[in-house]
């Protein structure tokens, strides 16, 4: 049987030798924008290209405003600190999730707390989340506090998982009644959306990965994007090194960072961004390809959940055991057919294993039989 997905996968793809994951694509403008990028010399922290893009996406998503990062690790970090994450606060987010998101919470001396995905949608559990809120925490002062730490869980920060959408207008509510901020980890989700609204503009802050194996790729960058205009200005000037603008003077106000997207990263993502549209089209095409296969098989394809469109970022299955997953792993990646198991479950991360935790039982059920498959778009 595997080989029968090994040769579906290598027929969908024609290819002979080894099938990567994620691989990117540039068929567009790319070259064309970085050539004129370069010979404009503003290959740096100042060019056109950056508020183009920055513009350009926030149009996309439907969000009022978007500031461009280095990364979308860089972003989360800025995300958490202009909502107020402190040292020693709590940050509630999944263990099923890539390190970036739970490193970030630990860049502003917080910690995190693991709670429970959905099996349908891979992302944080709104029946989870109200649980454990309802089960460990008090509202006092207009502030939610743990009763097992005296702290307060000051952010939610729920990831849409492999571009499949999460239950995050459940969440936004759960978040609303406790007074705690919104962030949504949107790494994987540009063009995944939920009741017709795009991921990440249910919270308060939204934020995006393009790395080299997301969706559109700038090399490397991200972005923040907000409705809220105070705090898109403070993470413009966070990730600026929190600069006075003045004509000449070099003057900062506080402690800010270099996160900024450089002119040439964003002339390459502005090509992307041209092609995302096709890009989503030929993902869910893909999708339909895997999910027609696999209604054949004894495994469990991934299809996007209710009420929502995926981007479909990475195709998985659901393999029936642990050992059955590490059988498929093995067989195809010995035959130049890569796939992946999902990330070491946060909880289980040397930096994170004090970490509290609801019961994590899908989580943990996901993490043996979840396997990526190549999902680099056909063209
Ligand atoms: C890729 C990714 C990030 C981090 O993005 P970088 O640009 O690599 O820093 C954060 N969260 C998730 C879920 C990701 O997949």
């Amino acid at each position: 049987m595997f080989e029968d997905i090994i040769h579906f996968i290598r027929s969908m793809y024609g290819e002979d030798s080894i099938i990567p994951l994620h691989a990117p694509y540039f068929f567009g403008n790319e070259k064309k924008y970085l050539n004129e990028c370069i010979d404009s010399t503003f290959v740096s922290s100042i060019g056109g290209y950056v508020d183009e893009f920055e513009e350009r996406i926030a149009h996309y998503i439907g969000s009022k405003y978007a500031v461009a990062t280095t990364n979308g690790t860089s972003a989360l970090h800025i995300s958490l600190l202009i909502a107020n994450v402190e040292e020693n606060d709590e940050v509630i987010t999944q263990s099923f999730t890539f390190v970036a998101t739970s490193n970030a919470i630990s860049y502003c001396g917080a910690r995190p707390i693991f709670i429970d995905v959905d099996r349908d949608t891979l992302g944080l559990s709104p029946v989870a989340l109200r649980v454990f809120l309802e089960t460990n925490t008090t509202f006092k002062n207009n502030k939610c506090i743990n009763n097992v730490t005296g702290r307060v869980i000051k952010a939610c920060l729920p990831m849409h998982t492999y571009g499949q959408p999460c239950r995050v207008d459940e969440i936004r509510d759960i978040c609303f009644k406790y007074n705690i901020f919104l962030i949504e980890d949107c790494a994987e989700s540009l063009g995944s959306f939920y009741k017709n609204q795009h991921t990440g503009t249910f919270g308060k802050i939204g934020i995006m990965s393009f790395n080299g194996n997301k969706i559109i790729t700038s090399g490397g960058g991200g972005c923040i994007f907000t409705d809220d205009e105070e705090l898109a200005k403070k993470a413009k000037h966070l990730t600026t090194t929190s600069k006075v603008p003045h004509k000449w003077e070099y003057t900062h106000d506080m402690t800010g960072y270099n996160y900024r997207m450089p002119n040439l990263n964003a002339a390459l993502l502005v090509a992307q961004l041209e092609n995302l549209d096709n890009f989503v089209l030929k993902k869910r095409k893909l999708a339909l390809a895997y999910s027609d296969f696999f209604i054949n098989t004894p495994y469990a394809f991934m299809n996007e959940p209710e009420n929502s469109k995926s981007n479909y970022w990475l195709n998985l299955i659901i393999l029936g055991s642990k050992s059955q997953r590490d059988l498929f792993l093995n067989k195809t990646n010995i035959n130049g057919v890569m796939t992946r198991p999902i990330w070491t479950l946060m909880h289980k991360l040397s930096m994170f294993k004090d970490s509290q935790c609801g019961t994590l039982t899908n989580s943990e059920w996901l993490a043996q039989r979840v396997v990526c498959l190549p999902s680099s778009v056909i063209i």
